[in-house]
């Protein structure tokens, strides 16, 4: 098989689906927040945050590194960081997704945070961000449905969707039925992070119940051929994040083993089965990865470049610009892969 040069993944034109705005906060710049606020972090506190563990650990180590997110000054900040971290990757468009419902917890006002953080990201060129109002599941359905009214009360253009992240297996899925189901009488597209630690029968139920249009993770799915036969013939996305799965060890955890590594991530066959997938980094500066590096990743799980374009096409087709937008982009992806020599 002819290999993909190193810098190529970096300079391919690439969209984002699946990234968290609160994981891209790197170990330097939460120093730089805390001290913000009064606090000296020394890297003996912040190294073990970073470090792989369980997904208990990692939603553990997610709540504290936000609680240094204390306002607009500091969402603009992490915002600006993130967006130059695409550029420099040629990411020419990312869905990103807030933690609004941790801004709620905290007792800020997402109104504010989100206009600072969208006015910083829009100052970086070359990169189009879209947001996705987010809530954590494990803290239940009322919290849920705040987030959902914010997300409509605020809605424009740059805010694009309504998600769900956390402890999948912290609330029933049914519960959630009220929220999406005024999300979608709202017109907002829906998606939810499912089959992440949770089985297939929280994907399906996903897409049953709730009515959602993509999946985040969705990695479970693969101890179920009726499953993925049932979430490709419903055309929907898995937004699939491999090193988020081994960092978290919810790769472990589905395969039953005590680790696991890339050659036992289900990616490749999920491609070839023809399952909708996209590829993403989802909290890229907590699990040391980069949505550049996923490619490397899925290369050296065995798809061909030819299999990289596709997978990397598929993050445009799958994103919810609207019809002239996502013409745009494709161009734009098309015209760059063309000047890569990649087709
Ligand atoms: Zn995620």
């Amino acid at each position: 098989m002819k290999s993909i040069p190193e810098n190529v993944f970096v300079a391919m034109p690439k969209a984002e689906l699946h990234v968290h705005l609160e994981g891209s906060i790197a170990p330097s710049t939460l120093v730089e927040l805390a001290a913000r606020h009064g606090v000296t972090l020394t890297p003996e506190e912040t190294a073990p945050r970073y470090a792989p563990g369980t997904f208990a650990q990692f939603i553990e180590n997610f709540i504290w590194i936000t609680s240094f997110l204390r306002g607009p000054k500091d969402y603009a900040l992490i915002a600006r960081r993130f967006a130059e971290s695409l550029q420099r990757q040629n990411v020419l468009y990312a869905e990103v997704t807030l933690s609004i419902g941790v801004m709620f917890r905290r007792n800020q006002d997402p109104a504010a945070n989100f206009a600072a953080l969208r006015d910083a990201a829009a100052e970086v060129p070359g990169v189009q961000l879209k947001y996705i109002f987010d809530a954590v599941r494990q803290w239940g359905a009322a919290p849920a449905m705040d987030v959902a009214r914010i997300a409509v009360e605020l809605r424009s253009p740059d805010i694009i969707a309504y998600g769900i992240g956390g402890d999948e297996l912290g609330l029933p899925t049914i519960d959630l039925r009220p929220v999406y189901e005024f999300v979608a009488a709202q017109g907002m597209h829906r998606l939810i992070h499912a089959g992440e630690i949770g089985g297939p029968e929280i994907v399906r139920e996903s897409i049953e119940l709730l009515d959602v249009e993509r999946i985040g993770h969705g990695i479970g799915v693969m101890r179920d051929e009726r499953t993925m036969d049932f979430v490709a013939a419903r055309n929907i996305p898995l937004e699939v994040c491999p090193t988020s799965n081994l960092r978290t060890g919810a790769l472990a955890r589905q395969i039953g083993r005590p680790t696991a590594g890339y050659d036992q991530h289900p990616l490749p066959s999920f491609f070839r089965r023809g399952l909708p997938v996209t590829l993403s980094s989802d909290d890229p500066s907590m699990f040391e990865t980069t949505v550049s590096d996923e490619y490397r990743h899925a290369h050296q799980m065995g798809l061909t470049s030819r299999e990289i374009v596709q997978l990397a096409e598929a993050s445009f087709l799958h994103s919810f610009l609207g019809p002239t937008e996502k013409r745009a982009m494709l161009d734009k992806f098309h015209s760059g892969i063309a000047a890569l020599g990649l087709v």
